[in-house]
């Protein structure tokens, strides 16, 4: 098929069969915080021979994308003008760049949403996601994913196997970055992990663990649902955290979970401070903490605890080489089921309702699908994209 067919026969199709529908680029742009809007964008075009042009089928909602929309800003990152919201997107390939040849129109995609300069040191040292020229999605200056169509290099798009769902291919942003977390921590076979926070991205980290051959790893929340999630998905243990001092619920945590002196690796992926200050005194002698939530700035620390075990303490931060494509490998193999985590699918109009329910919580993961949605239905019949969402503004979805 030649480039550039598929998408002409898109738009003759949304003109003539549902001309209610999308006209062409519709995107959920944030003006201010509260304060959001529906606007039709140009079709961005292919510009490098490495470009690829993605219609985008399906977005998971993140935190940071519900913190936007509150605040304004994140840090020193502030909308100063309309942005559109949305990273964790998976979509079709409409149209490719002349150099491109691992990717044809129809190819289903997961969409990485940052892109490094590739020329500074942190770049060829392999470590992009620290590029200071990083353009990431909504992020601002830069627009996001909730849109009709996506450009993007080649290689930051990744083919989805034909038994990866574009829903599960919107999830494989937080679980790149679960893997880059899991990476930082060095777990190893044998293991024994305790992961704070069952979040998506806490849910993720004890998923990921298990794969790398952890054989103890404990999810910690105070929300009961979600620690029963963490059982199902990966969880060997679980422990609802206390309004305890942070020792206290150390104590109890390790004495529950049968971790003698403490765990190998302790993950934080809550950004709470009282999570943080008992992961200290959870992790072992020798052990190896990790901070991958982001809450308040500025937090107390037990740096004694820290200087006296030896901990070996290292951040993490969105993902780098090697991610997306282990994340991909994860659900394609089976290992990490990421399905659970999708509480429920909004349609594109539905945009801000979806915020409203991530704001509220009791939700894992909201999806939002579309605006072309409907382009992966006609390209690729049969490929078994069997969750579609209803007209009903939250569908939930049954397990398989
Ligand atoms: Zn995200
Ligand atoms: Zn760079």
């Amino acid at each position: 098929m030649a480039p550039g067919s598929i998408i002409q026969e898109l738009v003759s199709e949304q003109n003539t069969r549902s001309p209610t529908k999308t006209k062409s680029n519709l995107s959920f742009i944030l003006n201010k915080p509260y304060d959001v809007q529906f606007a039709e964008r140009p079709i961005p075009k292919i510009s490098g021979t490495h470009d690829v042009l993605v219609a985008v089928n399906y977005t998971g909602i993140c935190g940071s994308d519900v913190h936007y929309w509150e605040h304004g800003r994140i840090g020193h990152f502030v909308v100063e003008e309309p942005m559109v919201l949305g990273h964790e997107s998976a979509g079709t390939v409409v149209d490719v760049g002349s150099a491109v040849r691992e990717l044809a129109p129809g190819d289903r995609v997961a969409l990485e949403p940052g892109y490094p300069c590739r020329r500074c040191i942190d770049c060829l040292a392999g470590r992009y996601n620290l590029c200071p020229d990083m353009v990431f999605a909504a992020t601002p200056p830069h627009d996001g994913t909730l849109t009709g169509f996506w450009v993007a290099p080649s290689d930051f798009c990744y083919k989805l196997p034909t038994n990866v769902t574009l829903q599960e291919g919107a999830l494989i942003e937080p679980l790149a970055v679960a893997v880059h977390i899991v990476q930082q921590a060095r777990v190893r076979p044998g293991a024994t992990v305790v992961v704070m926070g069952a979040g998506p991205i806490g849910l993720l980290c004890a998923a990921v663990a298990k794969s790398f051959g952890a054989v103890k790893v404990v999810s910690v929340d105070i929300v009961q649902s979600k620690l029963d999630l963490a059982t199902e998905l990966a969880a060997t243990h679980t422990y609802c955290f206390q309004r305890n001092s942070a020792e206290e619920n150390a104590n109890a945590l390790l004495a529950q979970c049968n971790l003698g002196k403490g765990a190998d690796v302790v993950i934080d992926a809550s950004g709470v401070e009282a999570c943080i200050q008992t992961g200290l005194h959870v992790v072992k002698m020798g052990g190896t903490y990790v901070q991958g939530g982001m809450g308040k700035a500025d937090i107390t620390f037990p740096i004694m605890a820290l200087c006296q075990k030896e901990v070996t303490v290292r951040g993490s931060f969105r993902y780098g080489p090697g991610d997306y494509q282990l994340a991909i490998e994860l659900v394609a193999n089976g290992a990490v089921n990421v399905k659970k985590l999708i509480t429920g699918v909004f349609d594109f109009t539905q945009a801000e309702d979806a915020f409203k329910k991530v704001k509220e919580g009791q939700v894992i993961k909201i999806l939002i699908s579309g605006p072309n949605e409907h382009i992966n239905g006609s390209l690729n019949a049969g490929i078994g994209e069997n969750i579609r969402p209803t007209l009903d503004r939250v569908s939930e979805i049954e397990d398989g």
